[in-house]
């Protein structure tokens, strides 16, 4: 009789092996974004024979891998970005874990990585946080980053389907991302670069989609830009600002006020930020909200028009983040998002940090650990 191999882990089988040695804690004004880790660490172990071993938490540790493993040589990996944010009532929240839990499910289909289920990762991660609660900073603004992570560990070199995986979780303090208020952002827009494309897997969190990032945001910063906006296609479509998703408003070629964000055709990171945004924005009104692809020219010819009002990305790192400049074809472009009124920006930043804080709980998208 063939044993039926475990479909998902299961938070009641968690084990707890706590961390012997417990590290002193950084100040908050210190923090350098993914440098610090708390004191524990989830770790599940995956094999195609067997399927998924019990969830354990663990002081965190360095992986005893065999520098054959496929996440080595073939990217064969995928991790998620998640926060844990101290609320006013001093409560731990989560934001909407369960679409991080639906994105990373869809990167492990892509990545031929195995699947689980996202609920009962939620619920070990929650446990997670909750141990090392006192790693989240008081300071405003500041929260607990969490790196969930999926890499193919069968150390072989077949470019072929890992027999063997290792799903683990790593949790640490950020600090605030606006400490000397909103900052507004250049971007390097050049059409030679390209993020993602139409059968490709930018819709998905894999580390193949990011390594091959970092010598063009290196790039941006020698022209001095500070990140880069990523174009697409022939009429160079604007998709997303660095690692967030891309917001305009402006005034469109029928004289109506929109918010529009490119679309989730396959090469846009279906962002939990982005989401939230859309679904909360379509209830303001005074402004509709469409999600369809739009091109540098169109973004030019508004420009001079004035019609163009704010770009904005959009991610868990800041919520959001202004831009405003464009440097696109050996021009710059100046892009007005600061000199707005009530801006659409800082409203989402208000409404959204408010719900993760916990000002106006209880809040479905936020739960408390
Ligand atoms: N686009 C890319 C390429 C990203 O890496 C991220 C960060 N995950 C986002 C957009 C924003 O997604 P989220 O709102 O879920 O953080």
């Amino acid at each position: 009789l063939r044993c039926m191999s475990q479909a998902t882990f299961k938070f009641n089988d968690l084990q707890i092996e706590p961390a012997k040695n417990l590290k002193s804690k950084p100040d908050a004004d210190k923090l350098v974004f993914g440098k610090t880790f708390s004191d524990h660490m989830l770790e599940v172990y995956w094999t195609e024979e067997k399927g998924w071993g019990a969830p354990k938490i663990c002081e965190v540790h360095n992986l005893d891998i065999h520098p054959a493993i496929k996440a080595l040589h073939y990217a064969a990996e995928l991790f998620e970005g998640m926060k844990a944010y101290r609320g006013v009532d001093d409560k731990i929240r989560l934001f909407r874990p369960e679409e991080n839990m639906k994105r990373m499910i869809n990167s492990a289909s892509r990545a031929a990585l195995p699947t689980f289920d996202g609920g009962e990762l939620t619920k070990c991660i929650a446990k997670l946080v909750d141990m090392d609660k006192d790693w989240i900073p008081h300071a405003p603004d500041t929260s607990l980053y969490m790196r969930p992570t999926l890499i193919g560990t069968e150390p072989s070199l077949g470019v072929s389907k890992t027999t063997e995986a290792l799903l683990f979780v790593l949790i640490g303090p950020v600090g605030p991302y606006y400490a000397h208020g909103f900052q507004p952002v250049s971007l390097m827009a050049d059409p030679e670069y390209v993020r993602a494309w139409p059968g490709g897997c930018g819709f998905a969190k894999m580390g193949s989609n990011y390594g091959p990032t970092i010598a063009i945001q290196a790039e941006a910063v020698r022209r001095g830009c500070q990140q880069v906006l990523w174009l697409y296609g022939e009429d160079h479509q604007l998709t997303e600002v660095g690692t967030m998703n891309l917001f305009m408003h402006w005034i469109n070629a029928n004289g109506e006020r929109e918010l529009v964000t490119p679309p989730l055709d396959g090469i846009i990171l279906p962002g939990v930020t982005r989401k939230s945004l859309i679904e909360m924005t379509k209830q303001w009104g005074g402004f509709n909200v469409v999600e369809r692809t739009f091109g540098m020219k169109e973004v030019l010819q508004a420009l001079k028009e004035n019609r163009v009002k704010e770009i904005f990305g959009a991610g868990t790192a800041c919520v959001v983040s202004p831009v405003e400049r464009i440097q696109y074809m050996g021009e710059d472009y100046h892009i007005p998002t600061m000199e707005q009124k009530d801006p659409i920006w800082n409203r989402c930043w208000k409404e959204l940090t408010d719900i993760q804080l916990g000002r106006n709980a209880p809040h479905a998208w936020a739960p408390v650990v």
